[in-house]
């Protein structure tokens, strides 16, 4: 099978050293094999929107190109980079990409299915309630898992409706719509695509997800938008994504992908050949869980993972200081146990699974010192 892999760079702001080595890897593996790799803008909710330029420019400044999205894929043709002058001189031939934005129509009648086959139930509750209502003692940095207090409460959306708006009316604020949770009960196991939750990741080696421990968690937002999870496997189904390279922050939420991907196939089979969508719903019914690879996160000298916050390790704020970008990539490559090598293009021969360290690797004020130029500009300190 041929391989298909995706960039799809972390929409909550620029991207940092660490997301570029994530970017890297995905980009290399893809490579390594002779398969494709497609860009993806992850630009569902409307804060993150208005990055996608300066993702692009970050991307071709690594010297990562992409592969063209198929039409109608909420397919962006390539547009001339105008704002940065200097880009010319090293982007290859830019071809399109898939923005999820331009994609809310297909996500709704995609969902409207999961509707009506009784997989995803309305759900008012407030994460207050979720909280108070959960039994089990949970970790600070795990969501809690949801227990089921809205599944099988209404028998249809408009009660649920009615029953959100009362309640504002009490409390003196707007309604705010419902939520859609995926009832897992109702998950059928001849359409698991992660038996007994055990994922071969090609990094990470076997993993045991912990089944469910997200409870039914939310593919409908509130506010009328998709939740990442659903929109992430539908896109990944639509374009033949078989392989994704990416932070091991997400590891666990393989799981709730996984979940998405049985439910699909699950109501594929009762969807009709004249459905608007039918290319769609053939490729779910062949569908399987792409390979995974999730790469140990980049640290800071204070142990933590990279923040967005930090500046200073913002691949825009790099790329302004005049640091070419082989500098950095005689970095990043080392951190993917490859040789130091100063161009993602002259690593693909070198791409190996079976190096990458399976702890995190470290980018502070060294690190950062040694990329910067020295020629009297003075690096901005981690
Ligand atoms: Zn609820």
């Amino acid at each position: 099978m041929d391989v298909i892999g995706r960039l799809a760079p972390s929409p909550t702001g620029l991207l940092h050293v660490g997301n570029a080595r994530s970017l890297l890897g995905a980009w290399l593996a893809a490579r390594a094999s002779g398969g494709k790799i497609l860009l993806r803008i992850e630009d569902l909710l409307p804060d993150f929107a208005g990055h996608e330029e300066a993702l692009l420019q970050d991307l071709l400044w690594l010297g990562l190109d992409w592969d063209p999205t198929p039409p109608g894929l909420g397919t962006v043709e390539p547009q001339l980079l105008s704002s940065d002058a200097g880009l010319s001189q090293w982007a290859p031939k830019q071809n399109s990409w898939q923005r999820q934005s331009l994609r809310q129509d297909v996500y709704l009648r995609i969902f409207k299915h999961l509707q009506r086959s009784g997989l995803v139930y309305p759900c008012i509750c407030t994460r207050k309630d979720v909280e108070q209502a959960a039994r089990a003692p949970h970790r600070d940095d795990q969501a809690v898992a949801y227990p089921g207090l809205c599944r099988g409460r209404f028998s249809h959306v408009s009660e649920a409706l009615a029953q959100e708006a009362a309640l504002a009316a009490a409390q003196g604020r707007a309604p705010l719509g419902v939520a859609w949770r995926l009832n897992i009960t109702a998950l059928r196991p001849e359409f698991a695509v992660l038996p007994n939750s055990w994922l071969d990741d090609a990094v990470a080696g076997p993993q045991w997800l912990a089944p469910d421990a997200a409870g039914d968690f939310v593919l409908g937002r509130k506010d009328g938008g998709f939740a990442y999870m659903f929109a992430v496997v539908v896109d990944d189904i639509a374009a033949g994504v078989n392989q994704v390279v990416r932070g091991d922050d997400l590891l666990q939420a393989t799981e709730q992908q996984a979940r998405v991907y049985q439910a699909l196939r699950q109501v594929a089979w009762q969807v009709s050949e004249d459905d608007q969508d039918t290319a769609f719903w053939q490729r779910v019914r062949r569908s399987l869980l792409p390979v995974y690879g999730h790469l140990p996160l980049v640290h800071g000298d204070d142990g933590r993972r990279l923040a967005k916050r930090n500046q200073s390790i913002q691949i825009r704020a790099i790329r302004q200081q005049g640091v070419r970008s082989d500098r950095l990539m005689l970095w990043l490559t080392a951190s993917l146990g490859l040789p130091a090598l100063p161009d993602a293009a002259a690593a693909v021969a070198h791409w190996d699974w079976s190096t990458i360290a399976s702890t995190p690797v470290v980018f502070g004020g060294k690190e950062l010192a040694a990329v910067m130029p020295t020629d009297g500009h003075a690096p901005a300190r981690a």
